[in-house]
């Protein structure tokens, strides 16, 4: 698999969508706990990990940072 390929599967968000999509989000991480997942307004996907104020859903750090 090419290098680009894999790099941007990791950066797509996974989770799925209040109305059953996949998301496939810009994927962030924390610089606090390391929680992954992109920011959504909270509760729209499951794999959110931040809010739309840059918050850390899991530990409530402002210290969102981009995902490798
Ligand atoms: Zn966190
Ligand atoms: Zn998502």
């Amino acid at each position: 698999m090419a290098y680009d390929q894999l790099k941007a599967d990791s950066a797509l968000c996974a989770g799925t969508r209040k109305a059953g999509q996949k998301c496939n989000g810009t994927v962030h991480v924390c610089g606090a706990c390391g929680a992954r997942g992109c920011k959504q307004n909270q509760g729209s996907c499951t794999g959110q990990a931040f809010d739309v104020l840059d918050r850390c859903i899991q530990c409530g750090a402002l210290a969102m940072q981009p995902a490798g």
